[in-house]
């Protein structure tokens, strides 16, 4: 007899599965492009310098201790987090109508901002984009949304945006309906709105009266630039939208396993704060009581001191430059092969991912045939090119669509 003869055998998280298969290879070329993470030149992980020099001096500060976190986490680290989204001069901030919640990372800001939005304010209805980060499904529909719907975004014919497809789909919701946003670096597409089209976004979405609740995973990390990065969720704050956004540390400091994120709350009325945040605090006590300190205390000690803020600046430069080279070496391969098929879009896609345009079975043979890792999407990471890759990548892609 057992308790557990019932569970059904849980589908693997292609992801995950993915790398664990890269690593088991032998073949001395594999590549591994399905992971998102950021790695060097040689291939390599790489911890942020500026985040060696912080820990070491946490390490030598005799003043910290390992005392629980409040609930909301480390006050720093969150109002620096959401001055660093919204910018500091923002109205929100000015007007002391914004605060932040230290969260498990991108996922966990997710999570709980979910789980507020379903249990008191009754929200049933969420929306995201065709296609969006595998998780958000099932991080909202466990939070307790009751109907996961979809926008329309990308075009696989034009390699691009589907915008009407996404105004029409949005103009069709339920007013009320949480819709999930990408704050830039769209994944897993690689393709952001234009500042035009955000405009036009902006408009179905007050006048439909969705919730806006950005996932902002790349801040810095997509261009290099934290303010360029956070257009999109400042223009909305400067149309008076009350909003979440779910921030990451993940890329942009290198803190993947820290689980380092926040949530950004934006408000109309400073009046109600202390009623949201008091409901914040029994969701996270009842989920995981409060966060762990490691990652927040990095992330607080770089951005209250302006010499490693400016290193750290330098860090995510490094990060985006390498890559924004990476899709023009790549573009360039494919091109010089003349590859099947236009590839502009390589570089015209932000951040760590590109979608492809390589179809299911063309992306497995990829994988089977050349060791070449990425999702059966044809989603690959940019990461995991590297100078001393990047022609087999290119050639084992005009292969497969050409043979
Ligand atoms: N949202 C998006 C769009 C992402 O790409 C990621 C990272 N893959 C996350 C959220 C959350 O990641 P994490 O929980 O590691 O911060």
């Amino acid at each position: 007899m057992s308790w557990f003869s019932s569970v059904e055998q849980g589908p693997p998280i292609e992801v995950f599965a993915l790398t664990k298969q890269c690593t088991e290879d032998d073949f001395p070329q594999k590549v591994n492009l399905g992971v998102g993470a950021y790695r060097t030149d040689e291939g390599k992980p790489w911890v942020l310098p500026v985040v060696r020099a912080a820990e070491k001096a946490l390490a030598n500060d005799e003043t910290l201790n390992k005392e629980y976190l409040p609930v909301l986490g480390l006050d720093s680290f969150s109002t620096l987090s959401t001055n660093m989204l919204l910018g500091d001069d923002s109205p929100a901030i000015v007007e002391k109508r914004a605060f932040g919640v230290q969260s498990l990372s991108g996922t966990g800001a997710l999570r709980v901002g979910a789980e507020f939005l379903a249990k008191k304010l009754g929200k049933t209805i969420f929306y995201y984009s065709t296609p969006t980060w595998e998780n958000h499904r099932l991080v909202f529909l466990s939070a307790g949304f009751q109907e996961a719907r979809q926008y329309r975004y990308w075009d696989q014919g034009k390699r691009g945006l589907d915008i009407e497809g996404f105004l029409e789909d949005i103009n069709n919701a339920p007013e009320g309906s949480v819709i999930i946003l990408h704050a830039c670096a769209h994944n897993p597409t690689g393709c952001d709105p234009t500042q035009e089209q955000w405009e036009k976004i902006a408009q179905v979405v007050k006048h439909k009266r969705l919730f806006p609740f950005f996932d902002s995973a790349y801040q810095g990390f997509a261009s290099g630039d934290l303010d360029k990065d956070a257009w999109a969720v400042r223009f909305f704050v400067s149309q008076g939208f009350e909003l979440f956004c779910a921030q990451s540390y993940a890329k942009n400091f290198g803190l993947y396993n820290e689980r380092t994120g926040n949530l950004s709350v934006v408000m109309n009325n400073p009046s109600e704060i202390a009623a949201v945040k008091s409901q914040i605090t029994l969701t996270i006590r009842g989920m995981y009581s409060n966060p762990p300190s490691h990652g927040a205390r990095i992330v607080s000690h770089v951005l209250n001191n302006k010499e490693l803020f400016d290193q750290w600046r330098g860090n995510i430069k490094t990060m985006s430059s390498r890559i924004i080279e990476m899709r023009k070496r790549l573009r360039e391969e494919l091109e010089r092969l003349g590859t099947p098929g236009t590839w502009n879009h390589i570089t015209e896609q932000i951040g760590m991912f590109s979608y492809t345009g390589l179809n299911e079975v063309q992306s497995e043979h990829m994988v089977k045939k050349y060791h070449i890792y990425m999702l059966r999407s044809g989603r690959i990471s940019m990461c995991g090119i590297t100078p001393s890759n990047v022609e087999y990548v290119a050639k084992s892609i005009n292969e497969t669509l050409t043979s």
